[in-house]
């Protein structure tokens, strides 16, 4: 134990010792904890960009884009990559944000070349750049100003004195050991560059370019390996203010000339908390015919169409809507991966005084785990946990009480497993492409068979427990691990002949297979989607939701939406920003937006609930796993030990950690109303709100056309008293 917490004192000193570094290369932007990137920032509004979808599904660079773009107030479209193909729909954008892996035509490099003519400002990330090199194109690259590239791992770099570090120059900085759960002590992988032309602005310690500024007439190219836009890819917690300020730099001098004179929307969207059920619109005392009315997140957002508000003019908003209940605005969760409440605490009602302690509302355990361990009293074929066995009572029931009793609601976390299937069904074990089965077997959850098992389980979690939801762990997806066993290739042969597809065998696809590929993904997707309901169903007839995780990535939340009545975003390696790309595009659904709790300093943890809730977040939560916990030292949290020099095995959550978490969640209410005060309208940014008031059943407000983009959208002008 002594030689363990040795470990974890040297862990800690490293962490520290990187911080510090980093933050003295840099001392005018050192970490004010209330003055990170909580506030929604507008000094882009009025500016639009295209952001081009690519194959890439980790790290959730697509969200992070469309998050750190929308929050500084641009208009973000999410498009293919094909819209370059016409030229003139790009014209109305001021830039083009995108990641490197794009397999341009010829004719496309010609679209972006006029794009760049016509004064557009091009940003492209490399990261993440794992993942192949099939996708990179040679000359866009060149177009960028790299003659050619290459790989490397990083562990520091020097922003070189460029339009990039302006207003603070050159500086070296150090790069974070570790980033959500991930561990870089071998240092992290980037893209480099041989420069052709253009001003290498980011560099290695030899010398080796990691970004490059290019001209191109009018318009403008930015490539960087060290993505500003994800301040914690290459940033410690302590130097996200940098990050940002590289990231705003890089914008303005992308579009040195400002934005287009584009056409305004003049639709504006006026905003009510989640739950509100609209009736009627007015405007001017007319009511508007068929209002859109949308959940975004937290909101109820409300499409009134002003073209009729002239530049100058005032007109009044009235929305009426059925009695707002006192409720609260944002649930706050909490993950524990592990059976934590049985393993660490000694009892059910002391496991919930530590949710209690938090101010949490909603706690998720896993209570299965991929190996068919339950953290309660299973099925035949499950292996229930010793703790679990030995207790007299039944654990899981009595902690389910507890919280129901302290307002708590519980969400059981579900992981599918092979132990048990392979032993009944050998022929139901997931075959990888070179025919064979797994080294640590797996089973096919597209084969009934492989599926009966786990479905048991299942219903008899949901039947046997008073649970308010279940939400799958991240093993469920046949995409994630396509399986070549016969049932699956005959099951594809069949889809192919419904639809009058040519069907060929999935193990001898080749680069040349591409469509038939994509094909085979929607097989996969839709096979996943069978499987999801009837889990569904189960859930369904005891009225609780179904979840599942989507990593935070768009294209991933774009296929999982259907399947699930709610869904949530590992939001680890990411900023919470990033959720804001989900959240536009889920609706109805719930999205939980899961915070990494471990190893990060307090006030990080507690700036990024705020930044979560200022992104339209509903939901927000922390993971956290413990291992164990050291009761004469309450304050270094929760660590293990256990993990002996394998560092990863050794998460805590630092010492003042869980105050900063209890304090920011018992604040999410209030931040949400001082956030939902500013954002009471949101659309055509012309518009402002002069006055107005909220009602049990109806928001009225006075709008105002300025003209011209306003920088602020409400001066503190709606009483919202009621919400308090
Ligand atoms: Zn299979």
């Amino acid at each position: 134990m002594v030689l363990a917490l040795n470990k974890t004192f040297v862990l800690i000193c490293l962490l520290m010792a990187a911080c510090c570094v980093a933050a003295e290369s840099a001392e005018k932007l050192s970490l004010a904890s209330n003055e990170r990137l909580i506030e929604t920032k507008s000094s882009f509004a009025g500016y639009s960009a295209v952001l081009l979808k690519s194959d890439i599904q980790w790290n959730a660079w697509d969200s992070t884009m469309y998050g750190t773009l929308t929050r500084r107030g641009m208009e973000v479209v999410w498009e293919e990559e094909s819209i370059i193909d016409t030229p003139a729909s790009l014209a109305q954008y001021d830039m083009i944000a995108m990641n490197v892996r794009h397999k341009f035509t010829p004719a496309q490099i010609e679209g972006l070349k006029s794009f760049l003519a016509s004064g557009g400002g091009i940003y492209i990330t490399t990261s993440p750049c794992w993942g192949g090199n099939d996708l990179i194109n040679e000359d866009f690259l060149r177009l960028c100003g790299a003659e050619s590239y290459s790989f490397l791992k990083i562990k520091e770099l020097t922003l070189m004195d460029s339009p990039l570090t302006e207003g603070f120059g050159q500086t070296k900085l150090l790069l974070p050991i570790w980033v959500g759960h991930t561990w870089n002590t071998e240092g992290i992988d980037v893209m480099s560059f041989v420069v052709k032309d253009g001003n290498s602005v980011i560099r290695d310690n030899e010398g080796k370019s990691l970004g490059i500024l290019k001209e191109h007439g009018q318009g403008r190219t930015a490539i960087l390996s060290v993505s500003p836009e994800n301040y914690k890819f290459c940033f410690p917690d302590s130097e996200v203010l940098m990050a940002d300020r590289i990231f705003d730099n890089t914008l303005r001098w992308l579009m040195p000339g400002g934005h287009k004179e584009n056409l305004r929307p003049n639709v504006i969207q006026v905003n009510l908390p989640r739950r509100a059920e609209v009736v009627s619109v007015f405007l001017d005392n007319k009511p508007v015919k068929e209002p859109v009315v949308r959940c975004v997140g937290s909101l109820q957002t409300v499409s009134v169409p002003v073209a009729s508000v002239k530049p100058g003019k005032t007109a009044t908003v009235k929305i009426t809507y059925k009695p707002l209940s006192k409720a609260r605005n944002i649930e706050t969760w909490v993950h524990h991966p592990g059976g934590e409440f049985c393993s660490v605490f000694k009892t059910p009602s002391e496991a919930v005084d530590f949710l209690v302690r938090l101010n949490v509302t909603h706690v998720l355990p896993g209570l299965r785990s991929a190996g068919g361990i339950t953290f309660y009293r299973g099925i035949p074929g499950d292996v229930t946990y010793n703790k679990i066995k030995e207790y007299s009572g039944d654990y899981l029931s009595e902690y389910i009480a507890e919280c129901h009793r302290r307002g708590i609601r519980i969400i059981g976390g579900f992981y599918m497993s092979n132990r048990a299937v392979l032993d009944k069904y050998p022929k139901a074990a997931w075959i990888g492409k070179n025919g064979k089965p797994a080294d640590d077997p797996w089973v096919c959850l597209n084969n009934p068979k492989g599926q009966e098992h786990n479905i048991e389980a299942f219903r008899q979690l949901v039947e046997d427990y008073q649970l308010d939801g279940i939400m799958l762990d991240d093993n469920y997806q046949m995409i994630d691990r396509p399986c070549y066993c016969d049932y699956c290739k005959n099951d594809f042969k069949t889809y192919c002949q419904l639809q009058g597809i040519t069907y060929k065998d999935t193990s001898s696809f080749t680069d040349d297979d591409a469509k038939l590929k994509a094909v085979w993904e929607q097989y996969m997707i839709a096979g996943t989607n069978v499987f999801c309901n009837k889990l569904k169903a189960i859930c369904a007839g005891r009225g609780i939701p179904l979840g599942g995780w989507v990593n935070g990535v768009m294209s991933s939340t774009v296929h999982n939406a259907e399947r699930f009545d709610f869904l949530g975003g590992m939001i680890y390696e990411v900023p919470a920003y990033a959720a804001r790309g989900p959240v536009s595009i889920l609706g109805e659904r719930k999205f939980v937006n899961l915070l990494w709790a471990m190893n990060r300093l307090p006030e990080a943890m507690e700036a990024e609930v705020a930044e979560a809730v200022c992104s339209g977040n509903q939901a927000v939560g922390f993971w956290m796993q413990f291992y164990g916990r050291d009761d004469r030292k309450e304050n270094w949290g929760l660590y293990t030990g256990k993990g002996g020099s394998v560092k990863n095995q050794n998460w805590f959550v630092e010492p003042g950690g869980l105050d900063s978490i209890a304090r920011a969640f018992d604040r999410t209410e209030e931040m949400w109303l001082s956030w939902y005060k500013e954002n009471i309208i949101t659309g055509d940014r012309r518009f402002t709100v002069r006055s107005g008031v909220l009602q049990s059943d109806k928001l009225t407000i006075k709008i105002r056309n300025c003209g011209k983009i306003a920088a602020k959208k409400s001066n503190d002008a709606v009483d919202i008293k009621f919400l308090k």
